[in-house]
């Protein structure tokens, strides 16, 4: 199989499904009031809001029913065209995600998508992880990274809006349907400055907890929510604002993420 360089690029949802095993398995499916088009050119795709060739006109909502998670990522989701690429990794990824043992290429998730193929990766924020070392040395562009989004028993999916990493220094971290852009020297720079300011607190003897600087949740109003005795603390306060206003939302997602691992390579080094 050829794929043009760009594609991933110029079409992330295809990139995907192609990555994916599209060619070899794809067969539109037979369902009633559901028509298949292959000559498309202005329907956007409810979920990548893409005018893709080929998909379903589904009026009815018989193949992804509002009810489906994830809804309200979708781009155009009022439109009634699905793409067969979405429709594809979205059944894809429902088989996935209802057995280990049903999985033939892999997750949605916690992944690197080339042009040409997809490598599963370990994207825990544990020693072993391994976008320490994608950061460290990145691969040629174009290249995509999906962070799976664990969201109750299930994961975020967001294999319709994936954006791909087309410049090394700035690296695009896709977490569920959320994207950070990410300065690959800052993520260093702010693992470097936490550990200096966490020693000259501890020298201090001011008491925190790391979880105070890298809270991974998505909502900025957390930034907040640490203790009084912190946050009256005049001289945690300073350190802590210098850090925060530093160091951005996904910068400090992502050296949370490889944080372990950067540990344990500078315990090597030492
Ligand atoms: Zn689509």
């Amino acid at each position: 199989m050829v794929y043009p360089p760009n594609i991933l690029t110029q079409n992330p949802p295809e990139a995907l499904a192609k990555a994916f095993g599209f060619d070899r398995n794809y067969a539109p499916v037979n369902v009633k009031s559901v028509k298949h088009i292959e000559d498309n050119t202005e329907h956007k795709c409810l979920m990548c809001g893409r005018v893709q060739k080929s998909g379903y006109i589904d009026k009815k909502r018989v193949l992804i029913g509002v009810n489906t998670n994830d809804f309200y990522s979708y781009i155009a989701p009022n439109s009634s065209f699905l793409c067969d690429y979405c429709y594809y990794c979205y059944k894809h990824y429902k088989k996935s995600m209802q057995s280990d043992l049903d999985r033939v290429y892999g997750d949605m998730g916690n992944i690197v998508v080339y042009a040409d193929r997809i490598e599963e990766k370990h994207f825990n924020a544990d020693e072993k992880n391994e976008l320490y070392d994608l950061l460290r040395s990145p691969p040629k562009e174009a290249f995509a990274i999906l962070l799976k989004r664990i969201k109750g028993n299930t994961f975020e999916a967001n294999f319709h809006r994936f954006l791909p990493t087309i410049d090394s220094d700035l690296f695009v971290i896709n977490y569920g349907a959320k994207e950070f852009f990410v300065p690959r020297k800052k993520v260093f720079a702010c693992l470097d400055d936490f550990d200096r300011i966490a020693k000259e607190l501890q020298a201090k003897k001011i008491d925190f907890s790391e979880d105070v600087f890298f809270n991974r949740s998505l909502s900025e109003s957390y930034n907040y929510w640490f203790s009084p005795r912190l946050r009256n603390n005049k001289e945690f306060f300073a350190l802590y604002m210098d850090f925060i206003n530093e160091y951005d939302r996904g910068v400090r997602f992502t050296a949370k993420t490889i944080k372990r691992r950067w540990e344990k390579e500078r315990r090597k080094d030492a």
